[in-house]
């Protein structure tokens, strides 16, 4: 059956259009980046999908099921932007409590060593670094083996040795043939380790591909010739490009004029 399906959402927080008519599909198996700035719906998104919020229009499936029924069926995983751990708990018990509540969950160690978390397994939360308290929180995540992991923006405040192990693990627990989707608003991020970039701007979906034509329709290209003895105020009604620039030629030694269309 389908993976996850958007139709039609639309999300609202009084007078804040949070989420904007968005409808997609993601197939099983993917690894989807959710790319957009600050505000631009995320981690609405993802709570929509977690059915940790209602969308106010539209409607939401998770393999042909409601959210909150996927969730309760122990489909989905989820690392959220905040969500503290128990502070006196070894990183083996609070894993080892999590996963314990899921009817069919990884084995301990194999959990610990997909979050490269062996090493430091009797380290007590409170003791931990911010990447590290990040690979327990993914650790959490993973735990009940879930089809579907949401991740959002799981690399804040990491440093650059804890995001490649990070990615590391994500990579290898998205190899088994489940879904992942993270959100970022990183390009490079998206880029490195997605196969879909879904981009999304003040709610609306703003582009859907590959990461390498993501790059190619945002990054445009620059086409520069010698007009001669030619008018030059045809051009600039009929050229479909965003901006041009003339530059040199009667009326233009001061250098290029810019023109916005
Ligand atoms: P992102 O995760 O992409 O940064 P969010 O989904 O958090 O974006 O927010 C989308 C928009 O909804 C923003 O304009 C944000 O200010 C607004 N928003 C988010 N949560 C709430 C809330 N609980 N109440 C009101 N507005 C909210
Ligand atoms: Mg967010």
């Amino acid at each position: 059956m389908t993976g996850i399906v958007f139709d039609h959402v639309s999300k609202h927080y009084g007078d804040v259009l949070a989420v904007d008519d968005l409808s997609l599909t993601i197939e099983p198996g993917t690894t989807v980046a959710l790319l957009g700035p600050n505000g631009a719906g995320k981690s609405t998104s993802i709570n929509l999908l977690l059915g940790l919020l209602r969308p106010s229009r539209g409607t939401i499936a998770v393999h042909g099921r409601a959210p909150a029924r996927a969730v309760a069926a122990g489909e989905m995983g989820a690392m959220l932007q905040d969500g503290a751990l128990i502070p006196e708990l070894t990183v083996k018990e609070t894993v080892d409590l999590v996963r314990k509540l899921y009817p069919g969950p990884l084995a301990l160690d194999e959990i610990l060593s997909l979050a490269d978390l062996t090493e430091i397994a009797g380290r007590r939360a409170n003791k931990l670094s911010g990447g590290q308290t990040q690979r327990v929180r993914f650790a959490l995540a993973v735990a009940g083996a879930p089809r579907v992991l949401l991740l959002d923006e799981p690399t804040a405040a990491m440093d650059v040795e804890s995001r490649l192990r990070f990615w590391a693990a994500m990579h290898d627990y998205a190899a088994g043939g489940r879904t992942v989707l993270f959100a970022t608003h990183y390009l490079e991020e998206a880029d490195e380790h997605s196969d879909r970039v879904i981009v999304i701007a003040r709610g609306r979906l703003a582009a859907d591909g590959t990461a390498a034509q993501i790059k190619a329709d945002a990054g445009g290209h620059t086409v520069s010739f010698t007009l001669g003895a030619q008018p030059s105020a045809a051009l600039d009604r009929r050229t479909p490009a965003t901006a041009s620039r003339r530059c040199g030629g009667p009326g233009h030694r001061a250098g290029c004029r810019r023109q916005r269309q």
